[in-house]
């Protein structure tokens, strides 16, 4: 197993592609940054500040700006308050940043990430329910300060410039973490040897399938793993199986699986080897985990919310000069889709 980064990229980000200066703040999974025309400031997972930066000359101005790569979630397990006020340092600091590149670049393209919101949605769902949490007005707060700088860049765009708001996922309330591991485990379809040391160096030759997040089933097939022994002709018939246990697991009486896609359902091309043989998708409330070491079905961790599939797509033109992008919607009907979904 190896954490891919952007050295791992198959395919030319979108601002390689573009004409004149892009200015790239925080995409995920962008690290290290690379040559490219203008300024790319990559995003979560990023380890070390000076391979973050793109051109080098800007680190020192983003030192003095205080510019933090990603909020140090690690704070909300010793204090809320700790973490509450790197969140608050962290985004001050990227709308500081993005004003100055904003202003100091000659850019064509300008992308900006927030990601504190995830940080925050996990940690004090709870809070945003609850109006009289102790930290409801704090989260709040939060979204209050990335919708003024919203609005902020929408006041500062010509006629002719295009808007474009998009959220990669949604979220909800958690109310369990399922270890799908342990269920294989308990089901026979995933072993150790030795038993004790859980973990995927040592899985045993017997095993027939393994989970990694999120909830992707890979199959231990013969020649794709050290130690696998599943046979194509025999895949149909445990993936079969495996369904069949999914689409009957309850905790608290509560259905956990709302739905099962086999590997054909959702990817092509010349990848599909690398991808799971199936994928689960959970009922509300439930977060599908891919431990390894899990030793129960059911558990509830620090997080209060989870991500979902739901997410969010909006287009803004000019005001007064509709012409200049022929082939989207007009801004009134990407509202109706909103309201209609
Ligand atoms: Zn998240």
């Amino acid at each position: 197993m190896t954490f891919p980064n952007y050295n791992d990229l198959k395919a030319p980000p979108f601002w390689e592609m573009m004409e004149g200066k892009s200015v790239i703040m925080n995409v995920p999974s962008t690290y290290p940054v690379r040559e490219m025309n203008g300024v790319h400031i990559s995003g979560f997972v990023s380890i070390n500040f000076e391979k973050s930066i793109h051109p080098k000359s800007l680190v020192p101005q983003l030192k003095d700006m205080d510019y933090r790569l990603d909020v140090d979630s690690e704070k909300a397990h010793r204090s809320m308050e700790l973490f509450l006020s790197d969140v608050e340092v962290t985004l001050d600091a990227r709308i500081e940043t993005y004003r100055y590149l904003f202003d100091n670049q000659n850019w064509q393209t300008f992308m900006l990430v927030f990601t504190a919101t995830d940080r925050l949605l996990h940690f004090l769902w709870d809070a945003y329910e609850d109006k009289n949490h102790k930290y409801h007005t704090h989260f709040l707060e939060h979204f209050r300060t990335i919708d003024t700088a919203i609005g902020e860049i929408r006041n500062r765009l010509n006629d002719n410039d295009l808007l474009i708001m998009v959220s990669d996922h949604g979220f909800e309330g958690l109310d369990y973490d399922i270890y799908i591991n342990h269920l294989l485990k308990e089901e026979g379809f995933l072993k150790f040897e030795p038993p004790q040391e859980m973990n995927l160096k040592n899985i045993h030759e017997d095993t027939k399938a393994f989970v990694l997040d999120p909830a992707r089933i890979y199959l231990h097939r013969k020649g794709k793993y050290p130690r696998g022994t599943v046979e194509d002709g025999d895949a149909e018939e445990i993936l079969s199986q495996l369904e069949n246990i999914f689409r009957c697991l309850e905790v608290d009486d509560r259905k956990v699986i709302k739905d099962i896609y086999r590997k054909k359902e959702l990817y092509s091309g010349p990848y599909l080897e690398n991808a799971p043989d199936m994928v689960l998708v959970a009922e509300k409330g439930f977060n599908l985990k891919g431990s390894i070491k899990a030793d129960k079905l059911a558990d509830k961790a620090i997080f209060t919310g989870k991500h979902t599939q739901d997410d969010a797509f909006l287009i803004v033109r000019g005001l007064t000069d509709n012409s200049v992008v022929p082939d989207i919607p007009t801004v009134r009907d990407v509202v109706s889709i909103f309201c209609n979904s």
